[in-house]
């Protein structure tokens, strides 16, 4: 686990944050500067990098953060949601711990405005 990793510090509980969801292997929790009503980030407690440094052995990880992001914004009664994964600086990735958005509440046309 990288110390220098924000996130990481977050599932240890070295920086707060408002918590929406945890188990032993996913936190969900509010992102600190939403984009929509709903915005929201589910994360893997195993530190991996971003999507492009997902291994096979994390696949149903994968699926899991899906599952549990869709019930937690159905919770938060949104039955409508964009999910988004950035890979790499270029295309928005600021925190190089795999994050999945869950945002909603807004118009949501593709792509973003
Ligand atoms: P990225 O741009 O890497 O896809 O998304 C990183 C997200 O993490 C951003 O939406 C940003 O607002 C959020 N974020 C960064 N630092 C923190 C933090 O300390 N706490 C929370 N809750 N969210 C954070
Ligand atoms: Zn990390």
């Amino acid at each position: 686990m990288p110390d220098n990793c924000i996130f990481c510090k977050i599932i240890k509980g070295e920086i707060p944050a408002a918590k929406l969801f945890e188990d032993d292997e996913l936190l969900a929790f509010q992102d600190i500067n939403p984009a929509a009503p709903l915005h929201f980030l589910v994360i893997p407690k195993k530190h991996i990098s971003g999507p492009a440094a997902v291994a096979a052995e994390d696949e149903p990880l994968m699926g899991k953060m899906l599952r549990i992001g869709s019930e937690i914004a159905k919770k938060e009664g949104f039955e409508d949601f964009r999910i988004v994964f950035n890979n790499g600086a270029q295309a928005g990735q600021t925190v190089f711990h795999i994050h999945m958005h869950i945002l909603g509440g807004r118009d949501l046309n593709w792509p973003p405005g």
